[in-house]
């Protein structure tokens, strides 16, 4: 099959969370059973052209190459990507975000015709990449270029819908019927992940679990309605990790490689990591980590109710991750009174990741709700049994088998969570057992690459059935 990936940020090039480990590993894992496939990103400042040997095509693509033989285009545009952030900046998202994913996703399907890539599929992966799928039945309908080519939209967090002002619609070039409740429009603005929604052939999501999450009003952030109306083409597939890249026998940023068969390197990875922090070396006390943006969907709510009773046990704390100003203090001010507790990284470090990762006996990710989460899937590689709200993938990860895991979401149910962990820690049979159950789970991408691939096969073959893809012809711009 001959496949595009779309999504905005892309392992190794560019990356602000699991969509960029997703969006690098997927791909490497359809190369190797056998599929065609090239990715198109936008050319941020943060990718590195030297690394990653960048070669000019034209005047605004430049290529790379991935795995054996996947290429990478690069769209360039100064004015919209060549900044110092992804999305934005401290005051918040880019203002002109609409223009500068709708520009991506236009030059997107443009490249296709010029480098003549027929696709089978086309995977566009959250609302940065929704208008490709809109685009191929509204202003690409009737361009037999695109004839066979079905599309796929992941979404990775429904929270974030990439919503704007009414007056900015016609910027898409599409026709004013669009914007309507079978439409764009949402509440009076234009919702582009709502686009992707009503135009893929298929959409799906990260776990089994939020998969059906996101159909209900809880969890839905009101776009539950239009899941509901295409519930039979709605699908949850896991993510994986990539294993060459998460590996702990050869992780080069770790003081200790280890294995399951030989996990001795592990101490060594906690002594490295509490002396890095400047934290009591000692091998008896369970050191937490957390790596993680510090916003309410990832629990920093309870967890910062609940921080100072938490301080207060015999354990240690290492938390990275930026977000919320707000948890930015609490958590400051958590330091300056349990300095031999916590230590506090208010960034972004893929090495500090790794070491936290490799030196932790526990990871905290008492997520409100979450898509999939790659955290638990790392920590469990690397022997760190994860602590977790059972929500949308944490729940299909993670059990009492090989972690700890809570119902009810509270400060309350999280300090007793944690206090029951410190308990299992000093257990000499329970915590070796739960160590060895942890670090003995697949996650890799193998399984969830051929779900995927039969996925695109099933959209391949879908008569489209949803209800503004039916209509795609009356859409059409006029
Ligand atoms: P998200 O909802 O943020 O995408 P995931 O758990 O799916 O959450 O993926 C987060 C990814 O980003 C993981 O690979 C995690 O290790 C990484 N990550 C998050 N915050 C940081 C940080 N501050 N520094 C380094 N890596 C981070």
């Amino acid at each position: 099959m001959k496949i595009v990936m779309c999504a905005s940020e892309v392992v190794p090039f560019a990356k602000t969370g699991g969509l960029a480990d997703v969006a690098g590993a997927l791909p490497l894992a359809l190369e190797k059973e056998g599929q065609e496939i090239i990715i198109v990103m936008p050319k941020y400042k943060a990718v590195d052209e030297k690394k990653f040997n960048l070669k000019r095509l034209k005047n605004d693509i430049s290529c790379s190459t991935l795995g054996k033989n996947i290429k990478v285009y690069f769209i360039e545009k100064e004015i919209y990507f060549n900044r110092e952030s992804l999305y934005g900046d401290k005051t918040g998202d880019y203002p002109d975000n609409l223009d500068r994913f709708s520009y991506y996703s236009r030059r997107t399907l443009e490249l296709l015709k010029e480098i003549n890539f027929k696709a089978d599929i086309i995977h566009v992966h959250d609302w940065q990449a929704c208008l490709i799928p809109v685009y191929l039945k509204t202003l690409y309908a009737q361009d037999s270029f695109f004839k066979n080519t079905r599309s796929i939209l992941t979404i990775h967090n429904i929270g974030y819908q990439g919503l704007f002002p009414k007056e900015e619609f016609p910027k898409l070039g599409l026709d004013w019927s669009l914007f309507g409740m079978e439409g764009l429009e949402f509440y009076g603005k234009v919702n582009i992940l709502k686009g992707g929604m009503l135009f893929a052939d298929i959409i799906n999501t990260v776990s089994p679990t939020y998969s059906k999450e996101i159909q209900t009003k809880e969890f839905g952030f009101g776009l539950e309605g239009v899941l509901n109306k295409r519930r039979n083409s709605v699908f949850g597939i896991l993510n994986g990790l990539d294993y060459t890249i998460w590996n702990p026998e050869t992780d080069k940023f770790i003081a200790g490689n280890f294995s399951a068969r030989n996990l001795a390197g592990k101490s060594k990875d906690k002594k490295d990591l509490q002396s890095f922090c400047k934290l009591p070396v000692r091998e008896d006390v369970p050191l937490f980590g957390v790596v993680s943006r510090l916003a309410e969907q990832k629990g920093f709510d309870i967890l910062a109710e609940g921080i100072d009773t938490i301080c207060s046990m015999d354990l240690q704390m290492v938390i990275l991750g930026t977000g919320d100003i707000k948890y930015h203090e609490i958590m400051e001010e958590m330091v300056k009174k349990h300095p031999r507790v916590i230590s506090l990284h208010l960034k972004f470090d893929d090495p500090l990741a790794h070491k936290i990762y490799a030196g932790s006996d526990l990871f905290l990710m008492p997520s409100k709700y979450e898509p999939c989460g790659l955290g638990q899937l790392i920590s469990l590689r690397y022997a760190t049994v994860p602590l977790v709200f059972k929500t949308g993938g944490l729940a299909d990860t993670v059990s009492s088998d090989n972690g700890f895991i809570f119902d009810r979401y509270s400060k309350d149910a999280l300090i007793k969570i944690i206090a029951e962990a410190v308990k299992t820690f000093h257990n000499k049979t329970k915590w070796p057992a739960l160590l060895n159950k942890a670090i003995k789970g697949d996650f890799s991408w193998g399984e969830s690459a051929k779900k995927y691939l039969d996925l695109y096969a099933r959209a391949k073959k879908s008569a489209i059935s949803s209800g503004c893809s039916e209509k795609a012809a009356c859409c059409r711009r006029k």
